[in-house]
């Protein structure tokens, strides 16, 4: 067992400038589980306090890795399912680059810090160990049950206050804050994409812009505190609604606010690279999304099916080797058999999504059948992973009216594909690259089909990734390219790319 660090909260009592302090480790202090409370409690001691119990329908989960040190808690919110969905797609993240940096300790929990009619903020704390030292990446996504988006914390400034919004900052900002550091800071996007600050309230209304260690300090965490009388003109609709669910939290039940004021729709801005975007005039907004903004970026999602098998370990190296994430569509007797490799792909930070239990025709089966390839699956599926998938590919995309109920029963969505390779048939490598990398159907947004089961599939995967990238494309979960997309994956809808724009791929219709 590594030594953990304490850490300190100095609290929000310090006016303007918070830096939480890291002592040097002491053994026997604390369990590891209360060490990481204390932690996620000192990331959000700056904001006024949250209350889970008011939000229906949040269920935490575990998933548990302990041969490699992982332990990662997040909630599902059964009436919020985009926040669900970014709640997985931030573990993801954070299993990711902890592996990234060959973490041996890894710890990802969460705190409610807001909750009201139509309004919910949840922060997801990553903390790993790895030689280079501990890193600590906190998230808060900002929900709204209006528009069923989910948003980073620049949302609740109105995007044309932001320049206004920069200068109060720097002029809010302690001394011993570099001024250019904390401007670059906050031109950059919310984690888990850039550094720019998490942003939420304290008791009083006043906003507070939490720097997580290393942006505007080495080792530290950062807070600047805005007074609520010179915050309030800059907050959007949203941001107004977020201050009433911080100070005063109440109930969360899926419900828009009955006042309205959901997020306006904004449309992505034009012909920016991720690069401009990172150096663009600071008084410009950053992007809202959480994750990669697949609305700028050209998103693109490898699938990988019928595994977890023998060859599945080369290729998580393949896609660690590249920082790139994968979709893997397994069968649980697969899982079962394999259980080891099973922790791999998820505790490598890949999304694990269903594909039935023992791969039958699920159209051509009885409703017995479907029930043990579905619904007892996705239990078997619990069993490893902490949670039910919130995606399922049918073999051979195969399905009907009553198959795709009973997905729709389970909470998933249905992932099918727009690009297939026919790495399954061709068994050739070359071939597989060329229809993963210049398919004629590629296009930004599209799911890619292949199998982790083929020697060949797993032989292609280096020049795939590296081709997909070479030609500018940002790989993402399944789930990642749609989270931020206007209309998001539905339970029991079938969805062959993770856009808004028409489903017209492989077994979509419907
Ligand atoms: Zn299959």
């Amino acid at each position: 067992m590594f030594l953990r660090t304490p850490l300190r909260g100095f609290g929000a009592t310090l006016a303007v400038l918070t830096l939480t302090l890291s002592a040097c480790a002491q053994p026997g202090e604390g369990t590891g589980a209360q060490e990481v409370a204390e932690r996620a409690d000192d990331v959000v001691a700056a904001f006024a306090p949250g209350d889970p119990t008011l939000v229906a329908g949040l269920v935490p989960t575990v998933y548990e890795d302990t041969a490699r040190g992982v332990r990662a808690e997040v909630p599902v919110v059964t009436t919020a399912r985009r926040m669900t969905s970014a709640m997985e797609v931030l573990r993801e993240r954070g299993l990711r680059e902890a592996s990234w940096d060959q973490a041996t300790d890894v710890d990802i929990t969460y705190r409610v810090v807001a909750s009201g009619p139509g309004t919910l903020g949840i922060v997801v704390v990553p903390t790993w160990e790895a030689e280079s030292g501990t890193t600590t990446k906190p998230a808060l996504v900002w929900y709204d049950a209006g528009s069923k988006r989910v948003h980073t914390s620049p949302v609740l400034i109105r995007e044309s206050a932001w320049g206004d919004f920069v200068d109060e900052m720097t002029k809010a900002a302690d001394r011993k804050i570099k001024k250019d550091e904390l401007r670059a800071a906050l031109a950059d996007e919310a984690a888990p994409q850039g550094t720019g600050p998490m942003l939420g309230f304290d008791a009083d209304g006043n906003l507070i812009a939490h720097f997580a260690p290393g942006v505007l300090a080495r080792k530290d965490s950062a807070t600047v505190r805005l007074k609520a009388d010179k915050a309030r003109p800059l907050l959007s609709d949203f941001g107004v609604r977020a201050a009433a669910a911080s100070q005063s939290p109440s109930v969360f039940d899926g419900a828009p606010s009955p006042g309205g004021g959901t997020v306006a729709a904004e449309p992505p801005a034009e012909d920016q690279s991720a690069t401009e975007r990172v150096s663009a005039d600071p008084t410009t907004r950053p992007s809202t999304a959480v994750g990669p903004d697949c609305a700028t970026l050209n998103c693109v999602a490898l699938t990988f099916d019928d595994g977890p098998g023998s060859e599945t370990p080369k290729l998580l190296a393949t896609l660690r080797e590249a920082k790139a994430p994968a979709t893997f569509f397994q069968l649980g007797q697969m899982i079962k058999a394999n259980p080891e490799m099973a922790k791999q792909v998820a505790s490598g930070g890949h999304e694990v999504g269903a594909h039935s239990f023992s791969h039958p025709n699920l159209a051509q089966v009885d409703r017995a059948r479907l029930q043990k390839e579905i619904v007892d699956n996705a239990s078997v599926m619990e069993e490893a992973y902490g949670r039910k998938p919130m995606v399922f590919r049918p073999p051979f995309g195969s399905r009907n009216q009553t198959v795709d109920e009973i997905i729709h029963s389970t909470g998933a969505a249905i992932i099918q594909w727009e690009v297939d390779t026919h790495d399954w048939q061709t068994r050739d490598a070359g071939a597989t690259t060329e229809a993963a990398v210049n398919g004629k159907d590629l296009q930004a947004g599209s799911v890619v089909l292949m199998h982790d089961i083929h020697p060949s599939t797993i032989a292609a995967a280096p020049a795939i990734v590296s081709g997909l990238q070479g030609k500018g494309v940002t790989l993402v979960t399944v789930s990642e390219l749609s989270l931020n997309a206007e209309s998001g994956y539905r339970a029991g809808r079938a969805y062959c790319n993770g856009t808004d724009r028409a489903q017209k791929g492989a077994f979509c219709a419907g």
